[in-house]
């Protein structure tokens, strides 16, 4: 093995990395879209092998919200009793916007369809009406 062959697998594995990184995005694409189009969760995991959890990344991470789309979810948020600032999203692991009660510490995201997601559902605020 000399430098020269060295250099050529390391740029066949850069090569690979790439194009393996555009289908990883495309692969992302095609889940939002499913989900969109009413596939179940369960089916994209057996189809895509991805599990469920992830999936629910993929779908949540996807675009970025609106304005509306965000005001929207914080007063459908609000509107079940969760104090919460818009002006003051936070990130969330995945890079995410979240908006999070300052009383339960729920939060709700702008899903993939820019609709309001909260892991509480609607569920109303626990501490409602605590200050
Ligand atoms: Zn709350």
């Amino acid at each position: 093995m000399d430098k020269r062959s060295l250099a050529q697998m390391a740029q066949r594995f850069r090569e690979a990395e790439q194009r393996a990184e555009i289908l990883r995005q495309e692969l992302a694409v095609a889940i939002r879209q499913a989900d969109v189009d009413g596939v179940a969760q369960k089916d994209i995991s057996e189809a895509t092998g991805y599990t469920r959890q992830q999936i629910r990344r993929i779908v949540l991470a996807s675009g970025d919200a609106t304005p509306a789309q965000v005001e929207a979810a914080v007063e459908w948020f609000a509107g079940l009793g969760h104090d919460i600032d818009i002006e003051a999203p936070e990130a969330d692991a995945h890079g995410r916007q979240v908006w999070r009660c300052r009383k339960c510490g729920s939060h709700v995201a702008v899903n993939g369809q820019g609709k309001p997601h909260s892991p509480s559902g609607k569920a109303r605020c626990a501490r409602e009406g605590e200050s």
